[in-house]
C-alpha cells in the first residue's frame, strides 16, 4: 500500500515535471518559429474553408491523389461545430460561429441566437484598415461567405446578402450568383434594386470571365474588385469551361495579388463550396475532383505565405457532409483512386438518361472505365432516382461509404501554417477559430458593427422617405412592412421613427 502511494507519487512527479518540460520547450519553438519568420507578426490572414470536408475526406483524398495533400503536413488539432439549436449544424451556423465565435441558430446569418448582430473576423479586420475579400464557388452570397460579411436572418434572403456585400464595401468579391445582383427585369431575383450598378458606382470594377480576372490590375486606393463568373453557382471542378470559367485556385490567386499591398494587411476568406453539394448527393468522384480544387487553392495561399512570412493560413472545413468513410459495405481496403475514371458528376450522367433508361449501359461507360454488372446497371435502371443510384454503384466500387444525405456532427480536423499557426492545437470549438485567428493578428474582434450596411432589424426614417420606398431599397412589399409595423397609415411615417424587418 505505502509502495503503491510512492509510485503514484513519484508518477506523479514525473508528470509534472514532464509538464514543465513540455512548457520550456514550446516555449523554445516558438522562438525558433519566431526567428525562422524573422520575428514577424500576422500581418495577413488567409482563412479556407472546405464545405463540408472532414478528416476521412482527407484520407480517401490522400488515396485518390496518390501521395499527402498539401495539408497534411500542418495538421494541429480538431474542433466541435455544434450550432445553438442543433448538435448538427448547417453552413450558417458554421459559418457565423467561424466568422464571429458566436453560436448561432441553423439557418442564421452573422446575428446570435437572439437575433442580434455580431461582428464579424472580416468586419473587425476592416476596422483595422485591413483589406478584406471572399472568394467561392457557390454564389458569394451563400451561406459561408455570407457569414463574414452579412446579417439576416434567413440564409436563403441572398438578394438582401448581396447588397449588404456591397454596402460593407468588401474589397475583393470573386465566385457565382450575378442572378442575386440584378433585377428582376434583367432576369435577376433582386425586386428593383440593380446592385451591380450599385457597385459600379461604388467604385467596384466588374469582371464576368476568366480572362478578365487573369487580366485584373485593381488599385485598392480607388477601386474594388467584383468578379461574379456565373448566373448561380460556379460549375462543378469536373465541369468547368477552363477557358471561360476560372479555376478556385486562379480567383485565390488574383484575390491575394489584389490585397497583398496594403501595408495593413488584408483578410481573405476562400471556400470550396462544392465538397458539402457532393456530399449531399454522395457523390465520391465529385467530391474528391473539388478537394482536388480546393487543395490547389491552398497551395497558392500557402506558397504566397511562405513567401511573404507574414501571413497565416487556416484550413478548416464548417462541417462534415454524408457521413463519408474511408472503406464501406464489409471492404478490406478503399479504393478512392479509382474514381479518376469518372469524368462527370452523377446529376449530369442521370441526365443523360432516356426516358425508358434502356441507354444505361451506353451512358455510364461513356463516364466512366468501371465495369458496371448487369445488376448494377439495373439497380439504376429501376432506382426511383438514378441519379443517387449511380452514385451508390461508383461509390461501392471505390469502397468509399457514405451514411447521411445530411451534414454529419463529427470533429472536424483543423489545420494552419504560418506565425501564430500552434495556437490551433488541441481540442477546440468552432467559435475558437475566429478568436485565436484575432489574436494572433492583434484584431478586436466583438467590438460594434461599423460598416455603413442596412440593419437588418431596423432602418431609421429619414426625411422624405415613403414605405414605398423603403420597401423598394430592402426588397420588401411595402404591405409587408405595413403589416409588420403596423403603421395605421403608411402615408403617414414620421422621421426618426424605426421601420422593423421582421
Ligand atoms: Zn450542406
Amino acid at each position: 500500500m505505502i509502495k503503491k502511494l510512492g509510485v503514484a507519487a513519484l508518477s506523479a512527479g514525473l508528470i509534472f515535471s514532464g509538464i514543465s518540460v513540455t512548457a520550456a520547450s514550446a516555449d523554445g519553438n516558438n522562438q525558433m518559429n519566431n526567428s525562422s519568420n524573422n520575428g514577424d507578426k500576422t500581418k495577413n490572414i488567409i482563412y479556407m474553408i472546405p464545405d463540408g470536408f472532414n478528416a476521412d475526406y482527407a484520407t480517401n483524398y490522400r488515396h485518390f491523389k496518390g501521395e499527402d495533400a498539401v495539408w497534411d503536413n500542418h495538421l494541429k488539432g480538431m474542433y466541435s461545430t455544434y450550432s445553438a439549436d442543433s448538435n448538427i449544424t448547417d453552413s450558417a451556423a458554421a459559418g457565423t460561429a467561424m466568422s464571429t465565435g458566436v453560436k448561432t441558430n441553423n439557418g442564421t446569418i452573422g446575428l446570435d441566437s437572439d437575433g442580434n448582430p455580431k461582428q464579424t473576423i472580416l468586419e473587425a479586420s476592416q476596422d483595422k484598415d485591413m483589406s478584406t475579400g471572399l472568394v467561392a464557388t457557390s454564389t458569394i452570397t451563400h451561406a459561408t461567405p455570407a457569414a463574414f460579411g452579412a446579417h439576416v436572418e434567413d440564409r436563403n434572403n441572398e438578394t438582401e446578402i448581396a447588397r449588404q456585400l456591397i454596402d460593407n464595401e468588401i474589397d475583393v468579391l470573386l465566385g457565382g450568383g450575378k442572378n442575386n445582383f440584378l433585377p428582376e427585369s434583367e432576369g435577376g431575383n433582386q425586386t428593383e434594386v440593380n446592385v451591380l450598378q450599385q457597385a459600379e458606382e461604388q467604385g467596384y470594377q466588374l469582371i464576368e470571365n476568366r480572362n478578365q480576372l487573369l487580366e485584373a490590375d485593381i488599385d485598392l486606393d480607388s477601386e474594388n474588385l467584383l468578379g461574379l463568373f456565373a448566373d448561380d453557382a460556379l460549375a462543378p471542378e469536373m465541369h468547368r469551361n477552363t477557358e471561360e470559367e476560372p479555376s478556385l485556385a486562379e480567383m485565390t490567386q488574383t484575390a491575394i495579388d489584389t490585397l497583398k499591398n496594403d501595408e495593413d494587411g488584408f483578410f481573405l476568406m476562400v471556400e470550396g463550396s462544392q465538397i458539402d453539394w457532393a456530399g449531399h448527393d454522395n457523390d465520391a468522384a465529385w467530391a474528391m475532383t473539388d478537394v482536388g480544387a480546393f487543395e490547389a487553392a491552398v497551395q497558392e495561399a500557402i506558397n504566397f505565405a511562405k513567401e511573404d512570412g507574414n501571413t497565416l493560413v487556416v484550413v478548416g472545413g464548417d462541417h462534415e457532409t454524408g457521413g463519408m468513410t474511408a472503406g464501406a459495405n464489409g471492404s478490406g481496403t478503399a479504393n478512392p483512386e479509382l474514381l479518376h475514371s469518372v469524368t462527370a458528376t452523377g446529376e449530369n450522367i442521370a441526365a443523360e438518361l432516356n426516358d425508358d433508361r434502356s441507354n444505361t449501359s451506353e451512358v455510364v461507360s461513356e463516364y466512366t472505365d468501371m465495369e458496371f454488372s448487369e445488376e448494377e446497371i439495373q439497380s439504376i435502371q429501376e432506382a426511383e432516382d438514378p441519379k443517387s443510384a449511380i452514385n451508390a454503384v461508383i461509390s461501392a466500387k471505390a469502397n468509399v461509404g457514405w451514411t447521411s444525405t445530411n451534414h454529419t456532427g463529427v470533429d472536424i480536423p483543423v489545420y494552419a501554417y504560418g506565425p501564430g499557426s500552434d495556437q490551433f492545437s488541441g481540442s477546440l470549438d468552432n467559435t475558437d477559430l475566429p478568436k485565436i485567428i484575432a489574436e494572433a493578428a492583434e484584431i478586436e474582434l466583438g467590438g460594434e458593427i461599423s460598416q455603413n450596411q442596412p440593419d437588418d432589424m431596423k432602418y431609421t426614417i429619414k426625411s422624405g422617405d415613403t414605405l414605398f420606398e423603403i420597401g423598394l431599397k430592402y426588397n420588401y412589399l411595402w404591405t409587408t412592412l405595413q403589416e409588420i409595423n403596423q403603421f395605421p397609415n403608411p402615408h403617414l411615417i414620421y422621421p426618426g421613427d424605426k421601420v422593423y424587418f421582421k
